[in-house]
């Protein structure tokens, strides 16, 4: 264990939930199927800047980003409440477009932004429009409003086509409609809500399972004292010292007191995962009553020789979202340690697939150990968590061998390009993105030039404004950066590579 970091949280009593976790969780339905073509990697920045665009030429009597929520309260048991929480897109005044006449009204307005043809939708997503009347639900209780209109705004992001859908919904209708959902979101509540609770008490009377070694009782308080101000801890210290426990031991201890909700372990290699997860073993047989899942890469856990994500190549991907809750709930009340074997063993039960049904595990674990990859690769890390529209909450982070998360950064915010692939930017933007294309001819003549000076890779130590890279100094670092095929040769009878620098 050489680093720690943490973020930070407002803390709240009753179990929280945003409103888009909410519906994803109990109306998802049907297949996994990734032969659907992915977004690209941008989607997410495209879509954010579309949502801005569309919420300001909306003009001033739209009111964008508005922080809805409620505490709801069982009828069945009182003490059990659920705060749902989350930001609707917009909120306005006005009548329905076609009806200009009509009656007018408030207007929730919830914008989804996509690659697919708007022409083929003849309705709104099942989840989107959820998410659309939950805010309704909200506002309507909030302002006291017997009606109001939801309108679900689709934007292609290549075409710009904006499709909208309209619906009145009536305050008497949506709320039996809330009750619903929330009926069936009850035990998952109850199960989180009483799980704290018990945490809560085995925390409180957990000792520190071994004789402290020498040094080790003033790093638990350093690692301590670290959560609590919110800071970050680099430590270093011999193989031997007993880190695992000197940073689990009060991270559990800060869970205790509601510092934070969830301990991220992080580790480069699996035999740090077994370390972290005998460590939390060995603290579940002094009392505590934790949980924990260890996330293994899809390819090691896949059913199939090698992963094909969809109904017709896998059995567990056909229905795998009509039966994983119910495999989620049999796990989660029956074990505390989600291990690679349990998961596998639970998702056979249930004809899932056990690489997704980790990955949902992670929702209910108290600690989640994984790779570096979940948490700090732009591709990989997990959403659910870290998305910009994910719900803030408070974690814990342990890195462990911090040291070789610099190389592992590098190559997750590295990029490669060719003279080729710049050539025909070039060509392709020259039209109409003059000005992009002049940049990319900038960049191949350079990389041109260095590149017929020595065939060696470089390394790019910058930006520039449009995005590409100048290759600035020889590649400094050997090893772990490099890709197949790769660095010798000549440099004229196949495309050069160069890599950025964080
Ligand atoms: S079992 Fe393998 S192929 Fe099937 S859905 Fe899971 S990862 Fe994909």
């Amino acid at each position: 264990m050489t680093g720690g970091f943490l973020c930070t949280w407002t803390m709240v009593s009753a179990v929280s939930v945003s409103v888009r976790s909410l519906v994803e969780f109990i109306l998802r339905s049907g297949d996994i199927d990734n032969r659907i073509p992915a977004a690209p990697d941008d989607a997410m920045i495209e879509g954010s800047r579309m949502h801005r665009r569309l919420q300001k030429a909306s003009g001033p009597d739209y009111e964008p980003e508005v922080s809805l929520s409620c505490i709801y309260t069982y009828p069945d048991n009182p003490d059990l409440r659920v705060k749902v929480e989350g930001r609707a897109d917009g909120i306005y005044h006005g009548t329905l477009p076609d009806d200009p006449h009509g009656e007018r009204g408030t207007f929730v307005d919830e914008i989804k932004t996509t690659y697919r043809n708007l022409g083929k939708m003849t309705e709104p997503e099942a989840v989107h429009l959820a998410q659309a009347r939950c805010y309704a639900y909200m506002y309507m209780q909030e302002h006291g409003l017997g009606w109001m209109y939801v309108r679900m705004t689709y934007v292609n992001l290549d075409s710009e086509d904006i499709h909208y859908f309209y619906e009145r919904v009536e305050r008497n209708q949506i709320t039996e409609w809330f009750d619903d959902l929330m009926r069936e979101y009850g035990k998952w509540a109850a199960f989180t809500s009483n799980w704290i609770s018990q945490r809560t008490d085995s925390i409180r009377t957990l000792p520190f399972p071994f004789a402290y070694r020498e040094g080790q009782k003033e790093l638990a308080a350093d690692v301590y004292r670290t959560i609590v101000h919110g800071r970050k801890l680099f430590l270093e210290a011999p193989t031997g010292t007993g880190k695992t426990i000197a940073a689990l031991f009060p991270s559990i201890k800060a869970m205790g007191e509601g510092k934070a909700q969830k301990i991220f372990y992080l580790t480069a290699k699996s035999v740090g995962s077994r370390v972290a997860e005998d460590t939390l073993e060995i603290c579940r047989s002094k009392g505590l009553k934790f949980k924990d899942v260890c996330l293994t890469a899809k390819e090691k856990v896949c059913v199939l020789d090698r992963p094909e994500c969809n109904p017709d190549a896998c059995p567990r991907a056909k229905g795998h979202f009509d039966r994983i809750n119910a495999a989620i709930y049999d796990l989660l009340t029956t074990a505390d340690n989600f291990s690679r074997t349990t998961i596998q063993e639970y998702a056979e039960k249930h004809n899932v697939c056990p690489f997704e049904m980790s990955l949902d595990m992670s929702l209910f674990a108290d600690c989640v150990i994984c790779d570096y990859n979940y948490v700090f690769d732009p591709h990989a890390y997990l959403r659910r968590f870290f998305a910009e529209d994910a719900a803030r909450e408070n974690y814990i982070f342990l890195v462990d061998e911090a040291h070789n998360l610099v190389d592992r950064g590098r190559d997750m915010y590295s990029a490669a390009f060719s003279l080729r692939e710049l050539n025909a930017m070039s060509h392709l933007l020259s039209s109409k993105l003059p000005t992009i294309a002049e940049e990319c001819d900038r960049c191949a003549a350079k990389l041109s030039a260095v590149s017929f000076r020595s065939p060696a890779r470089y390394t790019l130590l910058f930006l520039p404004k449009w995005g590409f890279c100048f290759p600035l100094s020889r590649n400094i670092s050997s090893g772990s950066g490099r890709r197949r095929g790769e660095g010798n040769g000549s440099l004229r009878s196949r495309p050069v590579s160069c890599r950025t620098r964080f």
